[in-house]
């Protein structure tokens, strides 16, 4: 990086008025926000960046996803562009850095190289996806800009057909023009996101910035555990086949299982549902909601294959069958090792300290490592809360992370 660009920094106190005046937007009285995607609150805080991008003196286009990008012709005019991004949309209840962080630091760092009149070899735009927290379609606005959703994906939302269809209409968004948001792949020069780390890696290791180097793969599957339905009074307790022993078992084995021998993994039993699921008989059928993440995909099948197992030992200890259907299938996606070297490069010219770490959330990023070279960016997350009230990260953590996206945006743009 040349002299110049490695003494600029972003300016803290817009960039704090900007976060402060949009946690407003959707604010709780817990302290988080409550903007869940295409609401109004959401479309509220849409309205407020397109203000802000346009006091800026910044170009604004809304593509067909609604994905809202601000665009810095600092390069050719040939449409390329590096892409900064994050999410305004928010869990039910959230906080207020997951998401608006990223879009408010990208922005900040278009403002500072507009100011600077500093030529690029590419553009920047600062984009806000839409729908990333899954209110409706997971990853919406990304994987309709990449390519990767499909007509199917838009007919099977998380909520109704009806609520989707009355969101889409209250943002001015059809189904048509989402699938038409593609974009030719030579248009992405790549992607980078700053965000919080959701978790307590970085506090634990007193470290600055986390640099990502993989989002984990996600499987999710339905194991049912199959028994004999019976009174529940007059059959004595040895003598049942009774279901929900088994996924109760299976649970508490998995936990331990884990722990021992995936201990940078996780796993999780979401959702048991009871059949027939009364008080006076003994359960004949439970369907145990499971979801395991791992930063692999030949740790995921060694994973499932270990989690299988135990089902089958849970089963055979209470005379169950069981039975498995896979749900979803999440690949993990790696984070471009040059996109990582920048981000190091940035680092270590701030003076930063920094840790090499996966993502065991989901990230916009993901979506983009399909069309171009992707990085994101970590910084603290206090106790580790996220997607409540409760999440905090302290203003000098999150003005070092936009200095970091500033800094490693200008060594790839450069
Ligand atoms: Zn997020």
């Amino acid at each position: 990086m040349n002299k110049t660009f490695s003494t600029l920094r972003i300016n803290q106190d817009r960039f704090r008025s900007h976060f402060e005046a949009l946690a407003k937007i959707g604010g709780t009285a817990e302290g988080g926000v409550h903007r869940p995607a295409l609401s109004e609150a959401h479309l509220e805080a849409r309205r407020w960046l397109k203000k802000q991008i346009a006091q800026a003196h910044l170009e604004i286009k809304i593509d067909g996803a609604g994905n809202h990008h601000a665009l810095l012709g600092c390069g050719p005019q040939d449409g390329t562009g590096l892409l900064l991004g994050s999410h305004l949309d928010s869990v039910p209840n959230g906080g207020r850095f997951d998401g608006p962080l990223g879009v408010l630091a990208a922005l900040e760092v278009l403002q500072v190289i507009k100011e600077q009149g500093l030529s690029l070899k590419v553009n920047l735009e600062a984009v806000d996806f839409t729908d990333e927290e899954d209110c409706f379609v997971s990853y919406m606005g990304s994987r309709a800009l990449t390519g990767d959703l499909k007509r199917h994906d838009l007919q099977n939302p998380s909520k109704s057909r009806d609520l989707f269809q009355q969101a889409l209409s209250r943002a001015g968004l059809t189904e048509s023009g989402i699938l038409a948001a593609a974009r030719d792949p030579k248009t992405v020069a790549g992607y980078l996101e700053l965000h919080i780390e959701q978790g307590n890696r970085l506090i634990e290791q007193r470290k600055d910035i986390g640099i990502v180097t993989t989002i984990v793969g996600i499987r999710s599957r339905w194991l049912k555990f199959l028994g004999r339905a019976d009174h529940a009074g007059t059959t004595p307790v040895n003598r049942r086949r009774d279901a929900a022993q088994g996924a109760a078992a299976f649970t508490l084995a998995v936990r331990d299982l884990v722990m021992k021998d995936f201990p940078d993994s996780v796993v999780n039993v979401g959702n048991m549902e009871f059949a027939p699921a009364a008080f006076n008989v003994v359960p004949e059928a439970v369907k145990v909601a499971l979801q395991f993440r791992a930063d692999e995909n030949n740790k995921l099948d060694r994973m499932e294959k270990a989690l299988l197992e135990e089902a089958g030992r849970a089963a055979q200890r209470f005379g169950l069958r069981w039975e498995m259907a896979p749900l979803e299938s999440i690949a993990p996606v790696d984070m471009n090792p040059k996109v990582q070297e920048a981000i190091i490069r940035a680092c270590e010219n701030l003076n930063l300290s920094y840790v090499m770490l996966s993502s065991g959330a989901g990230h916009d990023a993901q979506s983009m490592a399909s069309i171009g070279p992707a990085g994101m960016i970590f910084v603290p997350s206090a106790g580790g809360f996220s997607h409540s009230p409760r999440e905090f990260t302290e203003w000098q953590d999150c003005c070092n992370g936009a200095n970091v996206l500033l800094h490693a945006a200008l060594t790839l743009a450069h």
